[in-house]
Parts: C-alpha cells; structure tokens; sequence
C-alpha cells in the first residue's frame, strides 16, 4: 500500500459516485415530457441546468482519474508548476489538486 493508500481509496470512491450521478444525469436528460408549451420551456431550463451539471461532474471525473494517474507514476502530491510537495492540508480538502496553494493562486 502507497502512502496514499487512503486518498486512494477516497479518490476511487468519489469517481464511483460521479459516475453513478452522471448516468443519472444522462438518462434524465434523455427522458421525454409530455409537452404543453410550457412544460416545454421548463424542459429547456432543466435542461440546461444539468447541462452544466454534467459539465462539473465531468470536470471532476477527469481531475480524479488524473490523480490516479498521476499516483501510479509516484507523481501525486507533487505540485506541477513548481514541483514542490502539496501540503497534506490542502490536499486533504481538494484530493486532487495538481498545484500547490501558491501556484493556484
Ligand atoms: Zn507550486
């Protein structure tokens, strides 16, 4: 077990769940109303509201699977602009941070 071994598990857990939530958008995306003309609008709305859902959640769907990556190449932790290593802090808050508090600053 790396010394991540935990974050691991946290990261791998998380990507579960974005991918359950992101079938769930996808499949209510996909499901048709019965269409008076405002039911229609409310539609389009809703629409677009899990349009950007789903844009965050891909977001962090990939940042995940690059902290993965990244911790089976021994690269994780470390900040990609200046190469120094990301306080335990900041990444106990955001798993997968690729910069340093002073880099994404
Ligand atoms: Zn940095």
């Amino acid at each position: 077990m790396s010394e991540f071994g935990e974050i691991k598990k946290r990261l791998i857990e998380r990507k579960e769940t974005l991918a359950h939530l992101l079938n769930r958008v996808e499949n209510s995306a996909r499901r048709k109303l019965d269409k008076s003309f405002e039911e229609q609008a409310i539609q389009r709305e809703n629409e677009e509201v899990l349009t950007s859902l789903d844009d965050s959640l891909n977001d962090e769907f990939e940042q995940i699977e690059k902290a993965l990556y990244r911790m089976e190449k021994g690269e994780y932790g470390k900040c990609e602009e200046c190469g120094k290593q990301i306080s335990a802090k900041r990444l106990e808050v955001v798993l997968y941070a690729n910069s340093c508090i002073k880099c994404a600053d």
